[in-house]
């Protein structure tokens, strides 16, 4: 553990100190003229006494569009002076979602991504092949900066010029990859087809892979391909970036959340109210030692589960399941909500499927139609693969109406499958896979769609 003292804290000490780091963040917010002031006051709160731990359901939240309303600066509670850096994410709506940093800020991110590192195996010895995109994005920078914080040797590669990432990673020998999983499964096929893979000479031992949801499945086709132990790293620029979440190697069994800084909740993405630990709810996170943009409760859209108790690494942080999905790329199918990892989960079930696949949401008509685009990993001998019958594992190639009546039975719902020639669906290189699109007119988003 990089700083043992927090992580394995005894649950009663880390209430306590998530109690007084609470009612500080509280006070800083009361002392300022922002919305989250504001919000506290309409709640009846006027000062930190009012405040116990317990109470933390009750205070107010905000949420991506409160970002957006103050853009760029707005919820910023520092004076200009004191920030030293700027990062953000891609809006879907054209601006970025932004967010400042003091100084003391990027050391408490590295701090988080250097204990990631360090649970999964990394130490001053490693090397780190660090393919998460540099730039406003958070993933680069703020592994980039856990890694000499630990005191390993970063390769800053960025994503992307995959042929030159498999050059260094021949030469430089690194033990611990990061990059997004879409990323991971580009490269693991690119060293293999460079004769460069497990057993022939690759060196990693263990990745931290995130900024997409993942599942099960895809962590077994890329323990497969890159001969590691894949684990699940998770963060959002608005609580820190990366480092707010992440497995260890010893259990690799949802996500431990430095919650002695970033306090978490799960709430019903409907009414907002708390769930039960082990029920799925959409996170809420209370970023307490936050200095630039103190955010008490902010909701994320991400929905997973939290689970409490002492983990076989000896950490006592409550753990997350990876996320199942993101509230607004939830589909509703004929009233019924689908998640695309539920359909990934299903895809890459069958071995004889690449893990590329794409969600097309045909929304031509009122009815709404989804396809599910998927390929072969090699195309078959012969002919068309057969239409085999509808029973769970029965074919080493399942036909596209296996494929159907799978996802209907997994979903709740009809889905039309579509499997395409190997090479059609669009592969990334940089920045996070791109899993759903949507169909209003026009040509179809991939040839030979109908
Ligand atoms: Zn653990």
């Amino acid at each position: 553990m990089f700083e043992p003292g927090a992580e394995a804290m005894p649950a009663e000490a880390l209430a306590g100190l998530q109690e007084a780091r609470l009612r500080s963040l509280v006070r800083r917010l009361l002392g300022t003229s922002g919305v989250q002031a504001e919000r506290l006051r309409a709640t009846g709160v006027t000062g930190p006494e009012d405040i116990t731990l317990a109470d933390l359901p009750r205070l107010p939240m905000v949420a991506k569009a409160d970002l957006w309303a103050a853009y760029p600066y707005g919820m910023v509670e520092v004076p200009a002076p004191d920030l030293v850096a700027v990062h953000g994410s891609s809006g879907t709506g054209g601006r970025p979602t932004l967010v400042a940093y003091t100084r003391a800020d990027l050391a408490l991110w590295a701090r988080m991504c250097a204990r990631a590192l360090a649970a999964a195996g990394a130490t001053r010895a490693s090397t780190i092949h660090n393919a998460y995109g540099y730039g406003l994005f958070t993933g680069g920078l703020g592994i980039h900066q856990g890694a000499i914080e630990l005191g390993a040797t970063v390769v800053p590669v960025s994503g992307g010029m995959t042929a030159r990432q498999v050059t260094l990673i021949r030469d430089l020998r690194p033990d611990i990859l990061t990059c997004t999983p879409s990323y991971a499964i580009r490269l693991g096929e690119a060293l293999a087809a460079a004769g460069a893979g497990p057993g022939e000479g690759l060196t990693l031992r263990a990745g931290l892979f995130g900024a997409e949801p993942w599942t099960g499945q895809m962590r077994a086709r890329i323990e497969e391909l890159l001969g590691l132990r894949a684990l699940d790293i998770y963060g959002l620029s608005e609580v820190i970036g990366p480092g707010v979440a992440a497995e260890c190697l010893e259990a690799a069994d949802g996500l431990h959340v430095n919650e002695d800084h970033f306090l978490v909740e799960a709430v019903d993405p409907e009414t907002g109210a708390p769930v039960p630990d082990s029920a799925p709810g959409e996170l809420v996170f209370s970023t307490v030692t936050r200095e630039a943009l103190p955010l008490l409760r902010y909701r994320t859209g991400d929905i997973s589960a939290l689970r409490r108790g002492t983990c076989a690494c000896g950490r006592t942080l409550v753990r997350m399941s990876k996320v199942t999905g993101r509230r607004d790329d939830m589909l509703v199918l004929r009233g019924v909500n689908v998640y695309p990892s539920e359909v990934e989960r299903v895809l890459l079930a069958s071995p004889a499927l690449s893990p590329d696949y794409l969600l097309v949401v045909d929304q031509r008509d009122a009815a709404g139609r989804l396809l599910v685009c998927c390929e072969y990993k090699t195309a078959p001998a012969s002919g068309p693969p057969p239409v085999t019958r509808a029973v769970p594992g029965a074919s080493q190639v399942p036909g596209p109406g296996e494929l159907e009546a799978r996802l209907r039975a997994e979903l709740g719902v009809s889905v039309a499958v579509r499997v395409l020639p190997p090479g059609t669906l669009p592969r990334s290189e940089v920045g996070k896979a791109v899993r759903v699109v949507r169909w209003r007119d026009g040509a179809p988003p991939l040839p030979g769609l109908d």
